[in-house]
């Protein structure tokens, strides 16, 4: 085979998703000195973008990092070494948190789950309302457990923690469901929003966001897990006068100036319509192959990527191997324990029904190709779906 391959190559894994030329095109400048004031005028611009994207008038935080720093971040800030925390098994991302937390010296009650099902606020209310000292410092929960493609009902949680009187802060991951679903920290009543660049907001890896509220902030005066870093107290300070404590990812930042634009031009209700429209168009896909989708609960179906099973005794990463070579898709491998077993298609970020209809071309034809046995006709279905939507 030769090595050019004509055409654009199809990055549908659930981020990185497809940076937009635009977004190349305004990173592609010299960088400019981060101490001036032309980069305070950058800095107060995106800071201003981010707090409206994330539906919050208080602080947020921009690090040179990837998601799991933000991670790493919402915990050190807020927590004392062995205060208890209750995480999730929503899936992989879910365990690699609580890995992260376990590393910093938190106790973690983890609430084991099938990897098919977002987190039950009942659960929530149940453990919290046994915890009548209130030993759980924090509830960490992800808004789209990105290795299944399930969403958890964030206000719902809220609302579980109150009805059981309960003071503990509640985190978010929304590092792959920022900007392609419905989501807002302020009146959720969310404490730390995690967020990273990649996913929803269109751009190259590198960015790492801590949304925090009022609270957040007093629990970071007392906290005593050790950090430099990441430490919200200076970077707060200095992003009141649009700087930053250490030299931050300057390029990066022209590149989310011009993300939160095409977010303002587009309009956040459009573009959380799009995903819901390509959400439902890849699961009437997979339905008219015959095959499952990883998520299990009608409710909790994410717009962002969608999960597929693989029927026994075939080999997803061997099928997505496939994908690859004929047909230059990328497609998300499964993760942890659910490896080979599943696949993930990305339906985020800058993205439009053509691309679906590719996409979705290519996954049946590739699973034709690898013996897998599927009915035709996802294609189709999907294309009806968007018909349907338009
Ligand atoms: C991608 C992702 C992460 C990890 O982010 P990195 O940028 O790879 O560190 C964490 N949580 C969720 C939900 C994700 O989708």
């Amino acid at each position: 085979m030769s090595e050019y391959r004509s055409g654009r190559h199809f990055l549908q894994i659930p981020g990185p998703s497809n940076v937009p030329e635009r977004i190349l095109r305004a990173m592609a400048r010299p960088t400019i000195d981060h101490r001036g004031p032309e980069f305070a005028g950058l800095a107060l611009e995106v800071l201003e973008g981010l707090q409206w994207l994330v539906g919050t008038d208080g602080p947020v935080l921009a690090y040179p990092s990837s998601g799991t720093g933000a991670w790493e971040a919402a915990l050190v800030n807020t927590l004392s070494p062995g205060d208890r925390v209750l995480m999730f098994e929503t899936g992989h991302f879910g365990v690699e948190w609580a890995g992260v937390a376990r590393r910093l010296g938190l106790e973690v009650d983890f609430v084991e789950g099938d990897w098919r099902h977002g987190v039950d606020p009942g659960v929530v209310e149940e453990r919290l309302g046994r915890d009548r000292s209130g030993t759980y410092r924090a509830v960490c929960v992800l808004h789209n457990e990105t290795s299944t493609g399930t969403i958890s009902p964030v206000p719902e949680i809220r609302q579980a923690i109150d009805r059981a009187g309960h003071p503990a802060l509640l985190m978010v991951d929304t590092i792959s469901s920022l900007g392609s679903v419905p989501y807002r920290h302020g009146e959720w009543g969310v404490d730390v929003t995690v967020a990273a660049s990649q996913k929803g907001l269109m751009l190259p890896p590198g960015l790492g966001f801590t949304a925090v509220s009022e609270k957040a902030v007093e629990a970071s005066g007392t906290a005593t897990l050790p950090r430099s870093y990441w430490g919200w107290g200076r970077m707060i300070a200095e992003n009141e006068r649009g700087f930053f404590p250490y030299t931050p990812a300057t390029n990066l930042l022209y590149g989310l100036k011009e993300s939160v634009t095409i977010f303002r031009e587009h309009g956040l209700e459009e573009v959380f319509r799009r995903h819901r429209r390509h959400g439902e168009a890849t699961r009437a896909a997979v339905a008219a192959w015959g095959l499952e989708t990883q998520c299990l609960d009608p409710s909790a179906h994410s717009d962002v990527l969608t999960g597929v099973r693989m029927p026994r005794g075939h080999d997803a990463d061997a099928f997505r191997r496939v994908a690859l070579e004929r047909y230059d898709l990328s497609l998300g491998t499964g993760l942890g324990k659910i490896r080979g077993q599943m696949f993930r298609i990305g339906h985020l970020g800058d993205f439009n029904d053509l691309m679906l209809i590719g996409t979705l071309g290519g996954v049946e034809s590739a699973l034709v190709l690898a013996g897998v046995p599927i009915r035709r006709g996802g294609v189709d279905s999907a294309i009806r779906s968007l018909e349907g939507t338009a």
